[in-house]
């Protein structure tokens, strides 16, 4: 069985049929591989000489890769790559630059606008670079196609763990070229904050390690830089000591979301949880009702005083659970609400000043509030460091994240032009969007998205992807 297709989900669109279709590449001389659609298998097949993983060319299979989770945009490449090694991706970035190829790049496929997508072009499947090394007490190196969840347990069996993890079904590529946020994020950055050196493919073909001491320029604008400079083939993340248990509390406030994000912001300054995060879930009656999720890492015996984690909260009740740190972990292991529905979610940081009124505004508006299952988290600002990484800028900021599962009968882009409305509203107050969420954007969005951080981003993309083969799914740079 050919693992690079059959192990992943892809919202099950997948079969068993899609292996049938999978060639290894054996390949005569380079030719020109055609613009535009590939035409046969072995017209690509004789194009990309010496690859040594698998080429899907046939178009049931290349049809299967069309959809992200948002299932808005549908765009079947020309052809997938699934690469055995970085050694594959050099080649086929060095024969993308002299046919003018384009190349996306997909990790689990969790964007929710066409992000990882790509018609014109080889799409490349990260799946199969999935090793796990630990290098030492303080860092693991991981294939950038790994999902996070075996990085977990492979670290948890030394007791060790990342500071910051996020839903453990996401790629490591996804995560570390969006921000890769998590429930420890509200004091511990975003995953590339944690994020210590990467080896990436270059857009010029290039195979080369970068950190904040080797080659800054590229690793900073590769980290929350959405593929648009380099490909990432591993990263050495940082590593600290696990604990072995977690009192994890849920904390509820009936409907009352803003009652419920007070109190967020209350346990953001004191401090009490190390996990801290703020979901809705579906009363069977309907409405929604809103918890704040607190966890307390510590280490057998020495649990935490329950009535000292509820000191000074306004909830109206307590439910509290003992977990070991490897039961924490997989508490949520595969992708939610992964249904085929269109899904136009709505991810923003707000400044903690301008919060209340953004939301009880959107949430109030039955126009604006439509299908919307609030989150909330809240982060300090000093925690996160990593320039294209955009949030707003004050002391504590709000992830506010509008989670929407549509009819399949429902007119999307009614709620495409509702998301952008929301995000200028955002925008003007001083907050900005996270970059995997549903919002049409321009170029000249992305320019006034990256602010500060874009002439640096610009120069860095014309350093290293010279012939901008990357990046066109999100097309920042309006190269196409
Ligand atoms: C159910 C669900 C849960 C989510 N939970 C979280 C969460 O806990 N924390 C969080 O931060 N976000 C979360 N997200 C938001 C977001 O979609 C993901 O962070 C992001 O998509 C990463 O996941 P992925 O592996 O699916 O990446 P993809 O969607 O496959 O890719 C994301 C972007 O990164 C690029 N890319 C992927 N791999 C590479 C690579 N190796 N090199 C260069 N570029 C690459 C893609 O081209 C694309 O632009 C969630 C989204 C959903 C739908």
């Amino acid at each position: 069985m050919d693992r690079s297709i059959s192990r992943r989900d892809f919202g099950g669109l997948l079969t068993g049929a899609a292996s049938t279709a999978i060639l290894s590449a054996v390949l005569p001389a380079p030719a020109v591989w055609a613009q535009g659609r590939s035409s046969s298998a072995s017209d690509l097949a004789s194009n990309l000489q010496g690859i040594a993983g698998e080429v899907i060319v046939d178009e049931a299979s290349r049809a299967a890769y069309a959809d992200d989770y948002g299932r808005i945009v549908h765009k079947i490449p020309d052809a997938v790559l699934v690469p055995r090694d970085s050694g594959d991706l050099v080649k086929l970035v060095q024969y993308a630059n002299k046919s003018k190829t384009k190349i996306g790049i997909r990790g689990m496929g969790h964007s929710m606008l066409g992000q990882a997508q790509i018609d014109r072009g080889v799409l490349v499947d990260m799946a199969a670079l999935d090793s796990i090394s630990i290098l030492d007490n303080d860092r693991v190196e991981v294939g950038a196609g790994s999902t996070w969840g075996p990085v977990m347990s492979e670290t948890a069996a030394n007791k060790r763990t990342l500071p910051v993890i996020n839903d453990t079904f996401l790629s490591v590529g996804g995560s570390l070229s969006t921000a890769g946020f998590g429930p420890t994020t509200w004091n511990k950055g975003l995953m590339v904050d944690n994020t210590l050196e990467l080896e990436v493919v270059t857009g010029a073909g290039e195979l080369v390690r970068c950190s904040e001491t080797t080659n800054q320029d590229l690793f900073l604008a590769v980290l929350s830089g959405l593929g648009q400079c380099a490909i990432i083939t591993r990263a050495v993340m940082k590593q600290v000591a696990a604990p072995t248990h977690v009192l994890y509390i849920k904390i509820f406030y009936d409907d009352d979301a803003i009652r419920a994000a007070h109190d967020l912001a209350f346990l953001a300054r004191d401090g009490r949880f190390n996990h801290l995060d703020l979901r809705s879930r579906t009363y069977p009656f309907g409405g929604l009702e809103y918890y704040i999720e607190g966890g307390v890492f510590y280490d057998a015996p020495n649990e935490p005083k329950l009535d000292d984690l509820k000191k000074g909260l306004s909830a109206s009740s307590f439910e509290p659970k003992t977990w070991t740190y490897e039961e924490y972990y997989r508490r949520a292991e595969s992708c939610y609400s992964c249904v085929p529905a269109p899904k136009p979610s709505l991810y923003l940081t707000v400044p903690a000043s301008k919060f209340d009124v953004f939301v009880k505004n959107t949430l109030s508006d039955p126009s604006t509030s439509a299908y919307i299952a609030p989150w909330f988290s809240i982060w300090r600002r000093d925690a996160q460091s990593r320039p294209l990484a955009r949030v707003a800028d004050e002391d504590f900021i709000y992830r506010t994240q509008f989670n929407r599962v549509l009819p399949n009968s429902a007119d999307v882009k009614a709620f495409l032009a509702l998301n952008r409305a929301l995000y200028e509203k955002v925008r003007d107050l001083g907050g900005t969007r996270l970059t995997t969420s549903a919002i049409p954007f321009e170029p000249k969005d992305w320019e006034r998205h990256y602010g500060a951080a874009w002439p640096a981003f610009k120069a860095t993309k014309e350093k290293y992807d010279p012939g901008n083969v990357l990046g066109s799914s999100v097309n920042v740079f309006g190269k196409g």
